[in-house]
């Protein structure tokens, strides 16, 4: 990394956190913190929370953290030089960056400017040109306005070799590696885009990355060309463009998807233009690949439910089991808009735009769809066609990895192909114990003709369909912090917002979670608590950065002083923890008898004086002496 220390810290200093979080999410100032509903995750009450002072955000709910740098990596999916360079412009300082990154940066700040003026150039000519006439017709026939082509910066490009060559004059380098054209046979330079309306593709915070272009359609009595071409050229990969990371509209839909809580994925240009027709503008596109994990990571920031605006076929057939472990791996939802026959979102839009909204409003959990489809397609008036039809879709339903979520579908399935729950949950275990793929050719059957390995059912009384699947419970991921909390928690909130309150009451010793003293030792090495977290573990910082955003509770004045009673019941905890030590120890014959029991006796004493007004406080100290004589040394 080439960015000097000391100008990083003066950037994360320079920047007003509050005031660009506020740029995503509205915060509340809620007494020395600030509060507000989480970008990072949907909710509808505030669990986000900003300590303004030491520059720090945490969520109580996803336990999303970090600083002004982690923050613009997450939401502008950047890298972090990256982050800092974008912050650094934001506060007006100038990075004296090592030359190696420096030349690095200043090569693609070449290629998006050069990006840029192309996307200018493009655009400018079809609002102005003679030529891009035929173009404009076809946009309005396509019921595009003024406002959308300057909205999505909708370009033409000329009919002709090198028109953008020659108006902008770029370098040969720069020309072909930000992919608008290339050095021809006859070593001159050529467009890469010729007689398409060009759509730019733009990174999140709106920079033309790429242009993605159509031919115009044959106007009636216009002969084919010679060569055909195809209809959609998209900018080869580039140092600023990677399909896999990059989804058309996410820098005009972003506000929309965070204001949502969800995202329209779509297959084209055109069906994201006709979802913001449609009123629906948090849309965006994949640029020419199909939905890929790469695209999760990074719509998962934005929102936790994703609408796939598929045409009905294409929706039904994604990559199935792939979907599911995204769910789970990004904590999203993946739902499915049904889209009438064989339209798609710009189709759809422009013929009956509230239908696409409804579709969108009505998306269903992606097995939903899968199976009202099985089911539509088949015959339900009959018992062969309702059986087939349940056959088909437990295939699908056998795809989910959650059982109970799996066995939700066959209730369902039941009811409403009028079969038994218990042998179609039976025969759901054989699809999942012998998934068809893993077989193929294997005759599928519906009943007793297909054999089960041996020991499958044990107690197999000629109904083999009737076997209970006895649910398991999947456990649920530890959420990172979640479980750290109590009294030590309360602890390392007082020793980072009341340290004058703290200093000689709360010790390292006093912490029986690891983490918990880890972090809390992390404050007593370093000077502020921004260093702390710098230097800490992952596991660390994060718990950090939460007791920076969490105020101690208030304490009630009855109870006396909130720090007396959490180190009371911090010692407690500790000093059993180390008797029942020592016990194990004196019981494997480490210490004499005599000499445990004498100091267990005086231990328990101490405790036993923690609540008494006058001695509680010297108890209090000899136990922290004790418990940090037992600590092994160093
Ligand atoms: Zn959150």
């Amino acid at each position: 990394m080439g960015i000097p220390d000391e100008e990083i810290a003066q950037v994360r200093a320079a920047t007003d956190l509050v005031a660009l979080i506020s740029e995503h999410s509205a915060l509340k100032k809620v007494g020395r913190r600030w509060s507000g509903l989480c970008p990072f995750h949907t909710e509808k009450t505030p669990s986000f929370s900003v300590n303004a002072e030491e520059g720090f955000y945490y969520c109580f709910g996803c336990h999303a953290s970090g600083d002004a740098i982690t923050f613009v990596r997450a939401v502008d999916h950047l890298d972090f030089v990256d982050a800092v360079r974008l912050l650094a412009d934001r506060a007006g300082i100038t990075l004296h960056e090592d030359q190696e990154s420096g030349r690095d940066h200043q090569r693609r700040s070449q290629l998006l400017e050069a990006m840029e003026r192309a996307v200018q150039w493009y655009h400018d000519r079809l609002l102005r040109a003679p030529d891009a006439g035929p173009a404009r017709d076809y946009l309005r026939s396509r019921g595009y306005d003024g406002d959308i082509v300057r909205q999505f910066r909708l370009g033409w490009a000329p009919d002709d070799w090198d028109a953008l060559a020659k108006a902008l004059k770029l370098p040969e380098q720069v020309l072909s590696d930000a992919g608008l054209g290339f050095v021809n046979r006859r070593g001159r330079a050529q467009d890469f885009f010729r007689a398409r309306v060009l759509f730019p593709i733009c990174d999140p915070s709106g920079r033309p990355v790429a242009l993605g272009g159509r031919i115009l359609p044959l106007r009636p009595g216009q002969p084919p060309p010679p060569r055909p071409e195809p209809k959609y050229k998209n900018s080869q990969e580039s140092p600023i463009y990677s399909k896999r990371r990059t989804l058309y509209g996410l820098n005009w839909a972003k506000q929309g998807i965070i204001a949502q809580g969800e995202v329209v994925v779509c297959e084209g240009y055109t069906d994201v233009i006709g979802c913001f027709q449609a009123g629906v503008p948090w849309a965006v596109a994949t640029c020419g690949t199909a939905l890929a994990e790469e695209h999760f990571t990074l719509l998962r920031n934005f929102a936790k439910r994703i609408v796939l605006a598929y045409d009905a076929d294409a929706a039904g057939q994604s990559a199935t089991s792939r979907v599911y472990e995204w769910e789970r791996k990004h904590e999203v939802d993946v739902v499915v808009a049904d889209l009438p026959g064989g339209t798609d979102p710009g189709d759809l839009a422009r013929i009956d735009p509230a239908a696409l909204a409804r579709a969108v409003t009505e998306a269903r959990p992606f097995l939903q769809f899968r199976v009202d489809r099985m089911l539509g397609a088949g015959d339900l008036t009959t018992a062969e066609g309702r059986a087939r039809a349940a056959e088909a879709a437990l295939t699908a339903v056998a795809e989910h990895p959650d059982d109970l979520v799996r066995d939700q579908y066959v209730m369902q399935l039941a009811d409403r192909c009028r079969l038994e729950a218990t042998r179609l949950r039976g025969h759901l275990e054989h699809l999942r114990a012998h998934p068809p793929t893993e077989r193929p050719g294997r005759r599928r059957t519906w009943g007793r003709g297909d054999e089960p390995p041996p020991g499958e059912y044990p107690e197999d009384d000629g109904d083999r369909f009737d076997g209970d699947p006895a649910p398991t419970r999947r456990v649920a991921s530890a959420p990172g912090d979640g479980v750290r909390s109590g009294p030590g928690l309360e602890a390392l909130k007082l020793a980072v917002h009341r340290p004058e309150e703290t200093a000689d009451r709360v010790h390292a010793v006093l912490f029986t979670d690891p983490v918990q003293r880890e972090a809390f030792v992390a404050l007593l090495e370093h000077d502020s608590v921004h260093e702390a977290v710098e230097t800490a573990s992952p596991e660390v910082a994060t718990l950090l950065r939460r007791v920076i955003v969490e105020e101690p509770m208030a304490g009630d004045p009855e109870l006396g002083d909130p720090v007396d009673s959490v180190v009371t019941v911090l010692l407690r905890g500790a000093t059993r923890r180390a008797l029942a030590d020592m016990e194990k120890q004196a019981r494997t014959g480490g210490d004499s008898w005599q000499a445990t029991a004498a100091e267990t006796a005086q231990v328990r004493l101490w405790l036993d004086q923690l609540e008494d007004p006058a001695a509680g406080r010297d108890a209090a100290d000899r136990l922290v002496v004790w418990l940090s004589r037992r600590e092994p040394e160093g």
